[in-house]
C-alpha cells in the first residue's frame, strides 16, 4: 500500500514542488493550503493531487483537516511535511505585537499542532517521517525578522526534542533549512536587496524549489531510517 504524505502549504511555492516530487515518487499525497483557493484549484486541476484548506495555526482546524485527509486517502499520515510559513518583517522597535503573534502561530505553533495530531498513529504504526521547514534565517538570525528567526530557530529545537522522543518508534524527525529560494515569498524582496543577498551566496544564485524537494525525498525515504534530529542546510554554501 502507498504511504500517505501530507504537505502543509503544499499548493504553491516550495510546498507545491515538494507535493509534486512526492507524488512522482509514488506516495499518496495531500496538499494543505490556507486561503488561496484559486491557486489551489489550478494546482489540483494540473496535478490531480487532492487539496484541503485549513489554517495550520488553529489546533482544532488541524484535527479536522487531518481527519478529512485520512478519510479521503484511506489511511493515516506516514509522512508529514510542515512547510506552511509566512513572513511579516519589521525591526523589533517598530514591530506590532500582532506581527509577532501571527508569525509565531503560523510558523512554529503550527508545527506543534500538526505533529501533535499525527504522531499517535505514527507511534502505533512504528513508522513515521516528520520534516519541518526551518530557514537559513533561523540558523543565523536576520535583522528585521526577530519573529521569523525565532520561529524558524524554535523549529530546530522542536525537531531535535521530538527526534529523541520518537527514535525508538521508527519515526524520524528532521528539519530543512533552505537558503533563499525563488518563490512568491522572496519575490516580495526589493531587487537591489536581492542583488546584495546573491553576493553572499557562494553558488551565486537563489536556490530552486526542486532542490528543496529533493532534500524532502531523501528524508522521507524508508532507507533514511538512521537520519534523525538533523537540520539539512540547502543554501548554496551560504554562511557555513
Ligand atoms: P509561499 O509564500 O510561496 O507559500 C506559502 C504556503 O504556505 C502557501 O501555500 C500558503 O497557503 C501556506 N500557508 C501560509 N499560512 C498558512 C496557514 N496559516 N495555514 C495553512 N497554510 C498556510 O512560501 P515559500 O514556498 O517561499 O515557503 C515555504 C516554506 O519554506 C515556509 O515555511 C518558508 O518560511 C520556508 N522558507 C522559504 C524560503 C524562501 O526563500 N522562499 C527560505 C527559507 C525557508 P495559501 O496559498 O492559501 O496562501
Amino acid at each position: 500500500m502507498k504511504k500517505i504524505a501530507l504537505v502543509t502549504g503544499g499548493t504553491r511555492g516550495i510546498g507545491s514542488g515538494i507535493t509534486k516530487a512526492l507524488h512522482s515518487a509514488g506516495y499518496s499525497v495531500a496538499a494543505n493550503y490556507n486561503s488561496d483557493s484559486t491557486t489551489a484549484a489550478k494546482f489540483h486541476e494540473e496535478t490531480g493531487i487532492p487539496v484541503f484548506s485549513w489554517d495550520v495555526s488553529d489546533y482544532e482546524a488541524c484535527e479536522r483537516g487531518v481527519t478529512q485527509v485520512c478519510e479521503q486517502l484511506g489511511g493515516t499520515v506516514d509522512i508529514l511535511v510542515n512547510n506552511a510559513g509566512i513572513t511579516r518583517d519589521s525591526m523589533l522597535h517598530k514591530m506590532d505585537v500582532s506581527l509577532w503573534a501571527k508569525v509565531i502561530n503560523t510558523n512554529l505553533n503550527s508545527v506543534f499542532n500538526m505533529s501533535r495530531v499525527v504522531i499517535p498513529a505514527m507511534r502505533e504504526k512504528k513508522f513515521g517521517r516528520i520534516i519541518n521547514m526551518s530557514s537559513v534565517n533561523g540558523v543565523k538570525g536576520q535583522a528585521g525578522q526577530t519573529n521569523y528567526s525565532a520561529a524558524k530557530s524554535g523549529i530546530i529545537g522542536f525537531t531535535k526534542a521530538l527526534a529523541l522522543e520518537s527514535a525508538n518508534k521508527g519515526i524520524t524527525v528532521n528539519a530543512i533549512a533552505p537558503g533563499y529560494i525563488s518563490t512568491d515569498m522572496t519575490d516580495a524582496i526589493r531587487d537591489d536587496i536581492k542583488a546584495k543577498i546573491v553576493e553572499t551566496i557562494p553558488s551565486g544564485r537563489f536556490g530552486r524549489i526542486e532542490e528543496i524537494a529533493h532534500g524532502v525525498l531523501f528524508l522521507a525515504d524508508e532507507k533514511s531510517s538512521f537520519v534523525t534530529g538533523i537540520t539539512l542546510n540547502i543554501n548554496g554554501g551560504q554562511y557555513l
